[in-house]
């Protein structure tokens, strides 16, 4: 039997201005899958995220999580169904402590078993974050802030995490932990959207992938098909 579908997209449009960034694509994230949304800069694929999230309100066109309409909901509302949205670590309160980041992240959790719960488990993937717990976040480095923004997403218990570029300017080494990450997250049965512009990487941890090219979806198709396509990759994707 197919796997019901976590989110699907059909006739996405994302207006600014007189700019159309997305024009029109559809896309399905079945639940406990992860999916890649790849494509060069300005094409399109941060406005598809932020519209998920309830960030930047679609112009036209449907989002549901499972058979609900989210496309013109609050993000806290979203967040509340349980989807997160993990931004680049720069976004992170750069005042706050660790601590402090994490429980910010856990606002949506009443249950304070609950939400300890989730501390351990982050915790658990980035011990590092422990260490530092007590630490103001701004003094961090790039490739920890990022673990924080991971960390953040996953406070929250959510159905479904949307990364947002997370190897964005970071050391090849905590970009290939980001990546473990990722795969982990998926394991536990979360499911994961994931912008990135470093295709062949993000490729090795996701189940589908969809190219965008000028706020269109130009390829799709299983990620072990595509891997293994050098044309794809040099045609599209400019690596
Ligand atoms: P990048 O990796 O550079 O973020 P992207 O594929 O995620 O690229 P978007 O950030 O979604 O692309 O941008 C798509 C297009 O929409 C670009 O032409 C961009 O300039 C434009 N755009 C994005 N956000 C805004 C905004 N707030 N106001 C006006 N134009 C915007």
């Amino acid at each position: 039997m197919d796997k019901k579908l976590a989110l699907s997209v059909r006739g996405l449009t994302i207006n600014y201005g007189a700019i159309e960034a997305v024009k029109g694509i559809d896309l399905d994230v079945p639940e406990g899958s992860a999916v890649a949304l790849l494509g060069a800069n300005g094409a399109g694929k941060s406005s598809v995220i932020r519209s998920i999230a309830g960030v930047t309100p679609p112009s036209g066109g449907s989002i549901k999580l499972y058979d609900q309409e989210i496309s013109h909901m609050s993000p806290e509302k979203i967040t509340r169904l349980g989807i997160a949205k993990c931004p680049e670590g720069r976004q992170i309160f750069g005042s706050l402590t660790v601590e402090e980041n994490l429980l910010a992240g856990a606002y949506v959790l009443k249950d304070r078993a609950k939400r300890q719960e989730c501390f351990e488990k982050v915790y658990n993937y980035f011990p590092r974050l422990k260490e530092r717990r007590k630490q103001v976040s701004g003094t961090m480095s790039g490739g920890e802030l990022q673990m924080l923004a991971i960390g953040r997403a996953l406070m929250g218990d959510p159905k479904a995490i949307l990364f947002d570029e997370p190897s964005l300017g970071l050391a090849p080494l905590i970009v290939e932990e980001m990546f473990r990450v990722i795969r982990e997250i998926r394991q536990e049965g979360i499911t994961v959207l994931l912008v990135e512009q470093n295709a062949l990487q993000a490729m090795q941890v996701v189940d589908y992938v969809y190219v965008m090219t000028n706020g269109l979806i130009s390829v799709e198709g299983p990620s072990e098909k595509l891997i293994g396509d050098s044309s794809l990759v040099e045609a599209y994707l400019g690596k």
